[in-house]
């Protein structure tokens, strides 16, 4: 569903990305691991196209990203045809970023109904079953600020899904949460992954990252430098600097 070819990306001088080349199959649950700066949220924004990539291509379910392809040549695409693109994607942040002067279901509805155009009465039906998904059935009508961090952040997954985008992107969903607060996001984001979504979570949930993924990538310094199934290489990393790393967080 996604597939990453040498893709590179530079802020200014700093090359933040180094070659990256990945491929994550429809369904496949990928998470990403590394140490601060090592470009985890770099790579998530260049698969949305917030970043521009420097080089390489981006593709997810067969389309490049940013450009169109025909005639044998790359043409860069208009904004709107990236606004398109970038619904393929789902993100989630860190910092949940919900409209705060929207309930949770206006939050879900916002983008089906003025960027998908769908009748809002539509679009209410299917947020409320959303929201029931990630477990705020009573809750629609709360504002961000009368919900617990958990539930924002199941808000904005609910939101993300309201697209229906084919790829979720999750960057350290988590960590921004009282401890307490983790897991009702997590049993969230593992409901997903058995409901067949392809997703990349960006993580410092190590027994999460075991236990639903299927692919478990470590970067450092802007490279993947060790990838593989996670139980096997959680087990055994084969490069010193994964050991190092694994060494400190496990
Ligand atoms: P963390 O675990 O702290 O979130 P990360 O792996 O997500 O780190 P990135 O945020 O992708 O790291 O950053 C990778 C590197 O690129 C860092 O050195 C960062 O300072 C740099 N960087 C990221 N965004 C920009 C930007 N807009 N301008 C300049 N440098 C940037
Ligand atoms: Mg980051």
């Amino acid at each position: 569903a996604v597939s990453l070819e040498g893709i590179h990306k530079f802020f200014g001088n700093f090359h933040a990305l180094r070659g990256i080349d990945l491929t994550i199959a429809k369904g496949e649950v990928c998470v990403a691991i590394g140490p601060s700066g090592s470009g985890k949220s770099t790579l998530l924004r260049c698969i949305n196209q917030i970043e521009v990539v420097s080089a390489g291509r981006v593709r997810i379910c067969g389309t490049l990203q940013g450009y169109d392809e025909r005639n044998g040549r790359l043409h860069e695409l208009s904004p709107r045809a990236i606004d398109r693109q970038r619904r393929l994607t789902g993100m989630v942040f860190q910092r949940f970023n919900l409209f705060p002067h929207m309930t949770a279901l206006g939050n879900v509805i916002e983008g089906p109904v003025q960027v998908k155009r769908i009748p809002k009465a539509t679009a209410r039906s299917h947020g409320r079953d959303l929201l029931a998904r990630v477990g705020l059935a009573d809750l629609a009508d709360r504002y961000p600020n009368q919900l617990s961090g958990g539930q924002q952040q199941r808000v904005a997954i609910a939101r993300a899904l309201a697209m229906e985008p084919e790829v979720m992107l999750f960057d350290e969903p988590t960590s921004a949460l009282d401890p307490e607060l983790v897991g009702e996001v997590l049993d969230v984001i593992k409901d997903l992954a058995a409901s067949g979504m392809t997703m990349i979570l960006v993580t410092h949930e190590i027994g999460f990252a075991r236990e639903v993924g299927d692919h478990l990538v470590f970067m450092d310094q802007g490279t993947i430098v060790e990838e593989g199934r996670p139980k096997q290489m959680l087990e055994a990393p084969k490069s010193t600097r994964t050991q190092a790393f694994l060494s400190k967080v496990l």
